[in-house]
């Protein structure tokens, strides 16, 4: 068995089909797709259909599709844009538990003075949307909330999110990376989706727009992409996209239970061979490729080094560019101390995960708590 990959939360790896079309596409459609000769109008066509087949995947209209770089441009594009295009309203509602990329935007903007409200999460990461019903007002720009969480896989009632801001009139955007082809999702204004997170190369995502809703543009120029999203487009990406897309969605039923499996195995496992360990959100409804294990007696840096050194990659959500690592902001705001959040290390599964490499993970996990406990207690 060669090294187990179990961080595709982080970015998965290519579909080998679009790997190797890419050449090929590469090659027939250089065309700048604004260029009005035969060889930007086919470029053009390409962009066209795959905005129409991804509108389609989403029940939206085509113009409603802004092809981005990621899902951190499409955010802040998100945010800055509505809070450039209405400034009368100086308030936000988000959830502590969004990705930075949501978060720091946010907090640019408390910067220049909007008033942040950050709701509530309880124990098991579900938002609390008593108190949005309290707080959504006129005053209010935008409610943000995360679909799929991407440290702990926690599902959040979007619909009802939607319903809420719906009935106010308010504006509402959720960050959709995780939760895209794997979770249905509801009508709402902004979504932002991340090509690399579902086998396409990084540098391609794209935003869904509410059309009756404006935004300024974060980036000026030559108006590509209904003005929202000028510089020529990354054409053979999207048609990458659109292929990912397309290839998720043929297989679909196969792709979900096949993630679901290796993820009940994997916490079947964790509590035969490991009693004791804590799964993060066992008991509320979660992504299928997701999941969080608090560990005993051991530091997430700890342990996702050894699994490391023994071929297996994952990940934590505490950040560790200083030296020091820092918890994760989404299980200290569930209610974990920071030693407890310092602890727990991300599983995220890919279809091309085995049940075989599963077992491997867990025994390895437990000879490397065997060592540790030998060594240190
Ligand atoms: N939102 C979520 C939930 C994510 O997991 C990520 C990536 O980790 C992002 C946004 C940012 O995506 P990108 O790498 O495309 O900017």
């Amino acid at each position: 068995m060669g090294r187990i990959y179990l961080d595709n939360a982080a970015t998965t790896p290519v579909f080998n089909q679009i790997l190797q079309s890419l050449y090929t596409w590469g090659k027939e459609y250089f065309g700048n797709p604004s260029s009005i000769h035969s060889d930007g109008q086919k470029s053009r066509l390409l962009l066209e259909e795959c905005r129409r087949e991804i509108a389609s995947v989403l029940n939206c209209d085509e113009e409603e599709i802004i092809f981005t770089s990621c899902a951190t441009e499409s955010n802040n594009t998100i945010i800055k844009g509505l809070a450039e295009k209405y400034p009368e309203k100086d308030e936000i509602i988000v959830s502590p538990i969004e990705h930075k990329s949501v978060l720091n935007p946010v907090k640019y903007l408390a910067r220049k003075g909007y008033k942040v409200r950050f709701l509530p999460v309880d124990k098991n990461g579900t938002v609390d949307l008593e108190m949005l019903e309290k707080w959504i007002s006129p005053k209010i720009l935008l409610v943000s909330v995360i679909h799929g969480n991407n440290e702990t896989g926690v599902l959040q009632d979007i619909d009802k999110v939607s319903k809420i801001c719906r009935e106010k009139e308010c504006i509402f955007f959720s960050d959709t990376v995780q939760s895209f082809l794997k979770e249905d999702i509801p009508e709402i204004d902004f979504l932002s989706v991340s090509g690399h997170k579902i086998h396409a190369p990084k540098g391609i995502g794209f935003l869904k727009r509410n059309k009756n809703i404006e935004i300024e543009p974060l980036i000026h120029g030559g108006g590509q992409e209904f003005g929202l999203r000028s510089g020529t487009e990354n054409i053979i990406y999207i048609k990458a996209l659109k292929e990912a897309i397309r290839i998720w969605i043929e297989n679909k039923d196969r792709y979900i239970s096949h993630l679901k499996e290796l993820k009940r195995y994997f916490v079947e496992l964790i509590h035969k061979e490991l009693p004791g360990e804590e799964v993060v959100s066992e008991n509320v409804k979660t992504l299928p490729h997701i999941v969080s294990v608090i560990f005993s007696n051991i530091d997430a840096q700890t342990m996702i080094m050894a699994l490391n050194s023994r071929g297996i990659s994952v990940s934590s959500g505490s950040a560790c560019s200083s030296g020091t690592p820092t918890p994760s902001h989404v299980l200290l705001a569930y209610g974990y101390s920071s030693e407890e959040a310092l602890r727990a290390v991300r599983f995220s599964f890919s279809i091309f995960n085995t049940k075989e490499e599963i077992k491997k993970t867990v025994e390895t996990i437990k000879n490397i708590k065997k060592d540790f406990n030998l060594f240190f207690f």
